[in-house]
C-alpha cells in the first residue's frame, strides 16, 4: 500500500493559516516591524537529525508571517510597484502548486499548455498587439526582457547573415543598443545576460516626465549605422511617464531597428479604454515584456514575453534534444518561448484571472488605480508644504516635502513607523521624492483617504 499524498489536517491548517493572513491584511501593520535578529533567533539552528513534524514545522513559520512580511498584498501597501492577488487568481495558483506540474512540454501538462495558449490569445486582444506574436510567461519582466531583447538580437543579427545562436557574439558585426535614461535597471540587467554589457547602450535624453525624447532619438540614430535595437518604455518606474510611441515606432521604422518596449505596468494602459491614447503606438513594436504579478494583480511570480516575430521567438529561446522531439512542433510546447527548461504553471493564474474580470473587469481596475493616484495627488497637494512632481498620468504619484531632501525622506520613514500605510522614496530629477503606486485591486477611496490623512498628520510634526 502506497502512502496516501494528502495530509488533509495539515493542508487545512495551511488553508487556516493563509486565510487569518488574508483577513488581517485590510487592518494589520502595513510594514514589517522584525529585525533580522528576532527572526534568526526563532527560525535559525542548526538543521536536526530526525526532522520534524509538518505541522509543527508549518506553525512555526506561519506564526512569524504578520510582522515578518510587510503586507504587500494589502490595501493600503503603496511601495515599489508591487500588486495584490485577486481571490481567482491565488486559488488557481494554489491549484497549480497542487498539480506539480512542470509544463515545458505539451505532453507533461495538456491542461497548462492549453490554459497558457488561451492566455496568450487573450491577453493579444486585450492589449491589442499583433495577433501572430507569441507570448512566453516569466519570473518577471526581468526575464520577460532576457526573451524580447534575446529575439531581438537573433531579429538584427539575421538580417545581416549572422546566426548568433549558433555563432555567438565572438566576431558578430556589432549591434547597436539605444535605451532611455530612464530605462528601468531591468533592461541594463538583461543587455548584460545578453553579452551586451550595459556600459554598450546608447541613453536617450528624456523630458520633464522622464519620457524619451523622439528629437533625441533621431539624434543618436542618425550616428548609427548597422543592426538596432531601440528600447521604449511604457510607464516609467517613477513618474508612470509614457514615451510617444507614434515618433519613436517611425523613427525606428526608419532606421529599421527592432523596438522592444518596457510595459512592466503601464502596457496595461492599453487594456483601458480610458487610458489607451497614452501607448498609441505602441502595438507597432517587435516585442513587448510586462508582468502579471503587478497591474494584473496574479500572484508572484510572473512575467510575461511576447514576440511579433514567433519564429525569432523560438529560435532564440527554444530547446531541442532527441528525448525532447516526441512532441516538438505538433503542439505549443510552452519552453520554447521562455528562458527556463522547467518552470511551475504561472499562465493559469492569469488564465483565471482574465477569465474571472473578463474584459471590463481588468479595464474597470486600471482605472480605478488611476483615479486613486490622482485622488492621492489632490489630497496630499491641499497641504501647502507638499509639491507633486509628476503629471499623474497612470498610477504613480511623486511627492517631495517642504521642497527639501532631508524632509522629504523623515516623512517617508515616519509614514513607514506609523504602519497606516507603506511606500519608499526615490530620487527624481535630482530630489529625492516620496513614490505612490496604486497597483493593488483591493485598494479603495477609503484607503486613499486614511493613508493620505495619515500621511499629513505625520509630515505635520
Ligand atoms: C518592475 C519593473 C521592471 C522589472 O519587473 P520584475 O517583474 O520585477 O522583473 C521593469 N521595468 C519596469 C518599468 C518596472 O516597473
Amino acid at each position: 500500500m502506497s502512502q496516501p499524498i494528502a495530509d488533509r489536517p495539515l493542508m487545512q491548517r495551511a488553508f487556516g493559516h493563509a486565510l487569518d493572513y488574508l483577513d488581517a491584511l485590510p487592518t494589520r501593520f502595513a510594514g514589517a516591524p522584525v529585525t533580522r535578529k528576532e527572526l534568526r533567533d526563532v527560525l535559525a539552528f542548526p538543521l536536526t537529525e530526525q526532522g520534524e513534524d509538518g505541522a509543527a514545522v508549518l506553525d512555526a513559520i506561519a506564526v512569524h508571517a504578520a510582522r515578518g512580511t510587510q503586507a504587500s498584498a494589502g490595501p493600503r501597501y503603496f511601495g515599489f510597484v508591487i500588486g495584490g492577488t485577486y481571490p481567482a487568481a491565488l486559488a488557481a495558483d494554489w491549484l497549480v502548486s497542487t498539480w506539480d506540474q512542470n509544463p515545458g512540454l505539451f505532453v507533461i501538462s495538456p491542461l497548462v499548455s492549453v490554459c497558457e495558449e488561451v492566455a496568450q490569445e487573450w491577453i493579444l486582444d486585450l492589449l491589442d498587439l499583433p495577433r501572430e506574436s507569441s507570448v512566453g510567461f516569466t519570473t518577471g519582466c526581468q526575464m520577460a526582457h532576457f526573451t524580447g531583447l534575446a529575439a531581438a538580437r537573433h531579429g538584427v543579427l539575421r538580417r545581416v547573415g549572422w546566426n548568433v545562436e549558433e555563432d555567438g557574439l565572438y566576431g558578430a558585426p556589432s549591434v547597436n543598443l539605444v535605451i532611455s535614461e530612464e530605462a528601468h535597471i531591468t533592461v541594463d540587467v538583461a543587455l548584460r545576460y545578453l553579452g551586451f554589457g550595459a556600459r554598450a547602450a546608447h541613453r536617450v535624453a528624456v523630458d520633464d516626465q522622464g519620457r524619451m525624447r523622439p528629437d533625441e532619438l533621431r539624434r543618436h540614430l542618425a550616428t548609427l549605422t548597422g543592426p538596432t535595437i531601440v528600447c521604449a518604455q511604457a510607464g516609467g518606474v517613477n513618474s508612470g511617464a509614457v514615451d510617444p510611441f507614434e515618433e519613436i515606432a517611425d523613427l525606428a521604422a526608419e532606421h529599421g531597428a527592432w523596438l522592444h518596449v518596457d510595459g512592466a505596468f503601464g502596457l496595461w494602459a492599453q487594456a483601458s479604454p480610458k487610458y489607451r491614447h497614452l501607448t498609441k503606438g505602441v502595438e507597432r513594436a517587435d516585442s513587448w515584456a510586462t508582468d502579471g504579478h503587478k497591474w494584473l494583480n496574479v500572484p508572484y511570480d510572473c512575467g510575461i514575453a511576447i514576440v511579433r516575430d514567433s519564429a525569432a521567438h523560438r529560435t532564440a529561446l527554444g530547446s531541442r534534444a532527441a528525448y525532447l522531439v516526441q512532441t516538438a512542433g505538433a503542439e505549443r510546447d510552452p519552453f520554447e518561448y521562455v528562458p527556463e527548461f522547467s518552470r511551475r504553471g504561472r499562465g493559469v493564474p492569469v488564465y483565471a484571472t482574465l477569465r474571472h474580470l473578463g474584459r471590463n473587469g481588468v479595464a474597470d481596475l486600471i482605472d480605478r488605480c488611476s483615479s486613486h493616484a490622482r485622488l492621492f495627488a489632490k489630497l496630499l497637494a491641499k497641504d501647502d508644504r507638499v509639491q507633486i512632481l509628476n503629471e499623474v498620468v497612470l498610477n504613480q504619484v511623486l511627492v517631495r516635502f517642504g521642497n527639501d531632501d532631508d524632509q522629504t525622506r523623515a516623512v517617508i520613514s515616519r509614514v513607514q513607523q506609523d504602519g497606516t500605510c507603506w511606500l519608499g522614496g526615490t530620487t527624481w530629477r535630482g530630489q529625492a521624492a516620496m513614490r505612490i503606486s496604486v497597483s493593488n485591486w483591493a485598494t479603495g477611496e477609503e484607503d486613499v483617504e486614511r493613508s493620505a490623512e495619515a500621511i499629513l498628520r505625520v509630515a505635520a510634526k
